[in-house]
């Protein structure tokens, strides 16, 4: 069993990220497995090394310790590349000029997403910077077993469209780089907050078509919440692990705080 601990560093490790790294250690302990440490800093307008840095420091004081090298995606552009030709192969990756001015002109589906409507796929725009690159989306549902919350069924392209996977300012897409670095390190269970469920299918479907018959297992645990319907976020003061130790939490009191929030 091999899963990953995967935080973008643009912001600090919060309480939302410390119930995430025990459900990932909990169940890689329980199994027998390892934990690898994966900094998710394909936005690379957003990153700042300085979290990155935070975070792991953060991370070893709470004693979360990673069985490998800590692995960053602003250093892996050779997987991306060799991912990308994979699907150019298939002839699914074409250039789309649509600004998010124009995107955001489509309705919203009834779970709040917008489908990309498929508006440059017979433009054959090529794959140039300063336009984004998608991958089609064939009509089709993807079926998975979540251990947490049992057999779900979802439909990429009527829920996404063809997805973005590298965007006007040349940054690979968070579900691109996902999917391109769980296949390439092997990653057999994917642990992670409820919030990114709706990713679920179109991370197999990609995950396929680069060549991953079986798709990992997937476990999507509640998120801590603020109140009843709004998400906790980084801009909530008194959730940041720097906080709370700067205030004179032990490690030992945050991880159970942590646990006593997850509902
Ligand atoms: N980097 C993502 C985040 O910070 C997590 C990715 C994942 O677990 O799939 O929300």
């Amino acid at each position: 069993m091999l899963t990953r601990f995967a935080p973008a560093p643009t912001g600090f490790l919060h309480l939302g990220h410390v119930v995430n790294a025990l459900f990932v250690w909990g169940y890689a302990r329980e199994a027998g497995g390892r934990v690898l440490l994966r900094i998710e800093d394909h936005d690379r307008q957003r990153s700042r090394p300085e979290f990155e840095h935070a975070i792991l420091e953060d991370l070893a004081w709470l004693g979360f310790q990673a069985d490998g090298p800590v692995v960053r995606q602003s250093d892996r552009a050779g997987v991306y590349h060799a991912a990308l030709a994979r699907l150019v192969a298939q002839g699914l990756v074409y250039g789309c000029s649509c600004t998010r001015a124009e995107l955001q002109q489509v309705p919203p589906g009834p779970d709040g997403e917008r489908r990309y409507p498929g508006t440059c796929r017979a433009r054959c725009l090529g794959l140039v910077d300063g336009v984004g690159w998608r991958v089609q989306m064939a009509p089709g549902e993807e079926r998975f077993d979540d251990r947490l919350l049992g057999a779900r069924v979802q439909d990429p392209s009527a829920q996404c469209g063809d997805l973005l996977i590298r965007d006007r300012l040349c940054n690979w897409t968070y579900q691109f780089a996902v999917v391109a670095d769980d296949c390439a390190q092997g990653i057999t269970d994917v642990i992670r907050g409820v919030d990114l469920l709706p990713s679920t299918g179109r991370q197999i479907r990609l995950a396929r078509l680069l060549g991953r018959a079986t798709p990992p297992r997937f476990a999507h645990h509640p998120l801590v919440m603020k109140s009843a319907t709004e998400k906790l976020s980084k801009s909530d003061g008194d959730t940041g692990v720097r906080d709370l130790r700067a205030a004179g939490w032990s490690a030992a009191e945050v991880l159970a705080h942590a646990r006593a929030l997850v509902p």
